[in-house]
C-alpha cells in the first residue's frame, strides 16, 4: 500500500514540496496486518496459536526502558503473549544467560529480544549467541546474519533474471527490514537502482546493504574512511543514512528526485524548546526536501518501523512453528509478479 504524504518546506525564502514517507502510518498498517494474522492464528489453533514475545531488560537506562515499554505496547496491540524480564544492572552474566536459556525452552515464546546495550561487565556476544536462532527476532545471531549474506548465492544462481525477497533468512534485523519495507510500500523500484548506504554497523548499515543487494540494487557502502563521500551521495537514486551525526547530509548533496531514508536518531540544540534539544536525523531534512523526491522524517520515519518489524518477525516465527505459510513466500510471489510486469513493459 502506498503511504506517502506531502510537506511544504520553506528555506531561505524558497518553497518546495517534498514527499514525506510516513513511517508512522506505514508502521500502523504493518501492526494492523500482524494483529489480524494473530487473531486468525488463535482462531485456528486456540492457545497454541498465540505468538509470544519476550523482552529482557537489564538495568534502568531510561531510553532502554522506554523502548521496552513501546515494544510491550505494540505486542499487546498485536494480541501476543508478552513476557518482560527485568534484571538489575549488576546482574551476574550466568544468571542472564540462564534467563535466555529458559526462554529458549519456553514453548509459548516465539521471539526473544535482549535490549541493548548491556552493562559493560556482561559479554554481549555470549548473550546474543545464546538466543536460539529460531527465536532471534532481532536477527543479530551470527547464523541469521550469515544466512542473510549467503542468501545472495540463490539470487546469483538464478538465470531467469528474477529477483527475490529479502526475507530469505529466518530472522533479519528489524531496522534494516523497516527501511526496505518503507521503500517497498512507497513504490520505489530498487532493481538496478544506485543506492548509497552511509554507515556499516552490524545493526543497520551492513544488513541493509545486503538486503538491497538481494533486491538487485547497486550498493555503495560508505563509512568514516570513505573518500569524497559527497560525490557518492550525489550520484545515488536512494540514500540510506545511518551514521549518527546530526544533519550530516546536506541538502545540496542530494540528487534531484532521489529517495532518502534517514535512520539517524540524534539531538540538536533548540533553545526555543523547554528541553533545549530537538530530535533530528542524519540528513538536513528541510534542505534535502528541496531536492529529493521522497524522504523519511525524524521522528516518524524509520523509528516506528523497527518495532513494527519486530512484531512481523515474531508472528513469522509463530507461523513457522505452526507450519503456516510465511510472509517471505508472499513477498516472493509479489516480487515475481513485479518481474513479470517489468518484462511485459519491456516487450
Ligand atoms: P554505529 O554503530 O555508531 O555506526 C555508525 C557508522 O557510521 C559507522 O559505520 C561509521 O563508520 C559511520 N560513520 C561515522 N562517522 C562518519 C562520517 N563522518 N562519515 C561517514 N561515515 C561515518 O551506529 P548505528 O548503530 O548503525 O546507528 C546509526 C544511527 O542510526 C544512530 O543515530 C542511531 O541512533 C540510529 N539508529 C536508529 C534506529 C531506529 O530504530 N530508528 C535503530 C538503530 C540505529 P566506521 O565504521 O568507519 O566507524
Amino acid at each position: 500500500m502506498l503511504r506517502l504524504g506531502t510537506r511544504l518546506c520553506f528555506r531561505h525564502g524558497r518553497r518546495s514540496i517534498a514527499t514525506t514517507i510516513d513511517g508512522k502510518a506505514i508502521a500502523a498498517t504493518v501492526r494492523t496486518e500482524v494483529a489480524d494474522e494473530s487473531v486468525a492464528l488463535q482462531k485456528k489453533y486456540g492457545a497454541t496459536g498465540i505468538p509470544g514475545l519476550a523482552v529482557v531488560l537489564v538495568g534502568a537506562r531510561p531510553d532502554s526502558a522506554t523502548y521496552v515499554n513501546m515494544k510491550e505496547k505494540a505486542s499487546a496491540e498485536c494480541g501476543f503473549h508478552s513476557v518482560k524480564k527485568v534484571l538489575p544492572d549488576d546482574v551476574d552474566e550466568d544468571e542472564l544467560h540462564a534467563v535466555v536459556q529458559a526462554l529458549n525452552d519456553d514453548a509459548r515464546i516465539d521471539g526473544i529480544l535482549v535490549q541493548l546495550p548491556l552493562p559493560e561487565h556482561v559479554n554481549q556476544k555470549r548473550i546474543l549467541e545464546a538466543i536460539s536462532v529460531e527465536k532471534d527476532v532481532d536477527g543479530f545471531h551470527p547464523y541469521n546474519m550469515g544466512g542473510l549474506a549467503r542468501s545472495g548465492e540463490e539470487l546469483r544462481q538464478r538465470r531467469d533474471g528474477s529477483t527475490f525477497s529479502y526475507r530469505v533468512a529466518a530472522n533479519n534485523a528489524c531496522t534494516p527490514l523497516g527501511c526496505i519495507e518503507l521503500l517497498d510500500r512507497s513504490g520505489v523500484d530498487l532493481n538496478g537502482a544506485d543506492v548509497v548506504v552511509l554507515g556499516r554497523s552490524n545493526i543497520v548499515g551492513l544488513p541493509v546493504s545486503m538486503m538491497l543487494l538481494h533486491r538487485n540494487a547497486t550498493v555503495t557502502m560508505c563509512h568514516s574512511r570513505t573518500k569524497d563521500l559527497q560525490s557518492k551521495v550525489a550520484a545515488a537514486d536512494v540514500i540510506i543514512a545511518a551514521i549518527g551525526i546530526p544533519e550530516f547530509v546536506k541538502g545540496e548533496w542530494v540528487k534531484p528526485g532521489a529517495t532518502v531514508i534517514d535512520v539517524g536518531v540524534n539531538f540538536k540544540d533548540a533553545p526555543e524548546r523547554k528541553s533545549g534539544k530537538k530530535m533530528c536525523g542524519d540528513v538536513d531534512f528541510a534542505a534535502a526536501a528541496e531536492h529529493c523526491g521522497a524522504i523519511t522524517p525524524v521522528p516518524g520515519g524509520v523509528g516506528p518501523m523497527t518495532i513494527a518489524m519486530l512484531m512481523r518477525n515474531t508472528i513469522e516465527n509463530a507461523k513457522r512453528r505452526l507450519g503456516e505459510k510465511c510472509e517471505e513466500e508472499r513477498v516472493c510471489a509479489r516480487e515475481k509478479e513485479r518481474e513479470r510486469e517489468r518484462k511485459r513493459e519491456r516487450v
